[in-house]
């Protein structure tokens, strides 16, 4: 499931950078976003490249602000995110890659940023921006945030099950 969901935003992300459609997309991990996804809009839907291009065309009501990824799930859209105010950042990043950098400062969430103006494509995580990034380098920073932590969650809940059950059980 969570392959799917890289594949369908690796997807859309590509699309955005062609056509140079600005995006930000938060990807929830063990820090909880409640209070981003409070200045939202709730979507609750199933990732789709689709879901998400729809998501940020420009001038549209839910394309401003940041979509919330949890799991294969965008949550909200228009998600207001805290600014860095780190000052040591290049003059080219406006607003969106500091909202994206904010919100990495304050939590272990990935962020991702399509550039309007470029179509270059971002990564924000601890404080600090992977910038052009190809779509290929997305899939693979996302899937060792998100992936595999899940499946190591998994595994341990499944021995954690296995040994309540005290074996195999089908
Ligand atoms: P681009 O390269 O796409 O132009 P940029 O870094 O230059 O990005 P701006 O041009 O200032 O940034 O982008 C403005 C858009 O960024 C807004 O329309 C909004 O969608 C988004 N944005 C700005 N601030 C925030 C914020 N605090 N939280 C969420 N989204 C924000
Ligand atoms: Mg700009």
């Amino acid at each position: 499931e969570l392959e799917e969901m890289l594949d369908a935003v690796a997807h859309a992300t590509k699309v955005m950078s062609k056509n140079k459609v600005g995006a930000l997309m938060v990807f929830e991990r063990a820090t909880g976003l409640a209070e981003r996804i409070e200045t939202g809009v709730p979507i609750d839907g199933l990732v789709s490249s689709g879901l998400l291009q729809n998501i940020f065309v420009k001038d549209t009501p839910l394309h401003d602000g940041a979509v919330v990824i949890r799991g294969n799930r965008v949550v909200a859209a228009c998600c207001l995110l805290p600014l860095t105010e780190n000052r040591n950042l290049s003059q080219e990043l406006g607003t969106r890659h500091r909202a994206a950098i904010g919100m990495s400062e304050q939590s272990d969430a990935m962020i991702l940023v399509v550039s309007e103006e470029t179509g270059t494509i971002s990564i924000a995580r601890n404080g600090e921006l992977m910038r052009y990034l190809t779509v290929d380098d997305v899939k693979e920073i996302l899937r060792t945030a998100i992936f595999r932590p899940h499946a190591a969650v998994k595994n341990s809940l499944v021995d954690k099950i296995k040994s309540l059950w005290g074996g195999e059980k089908k």
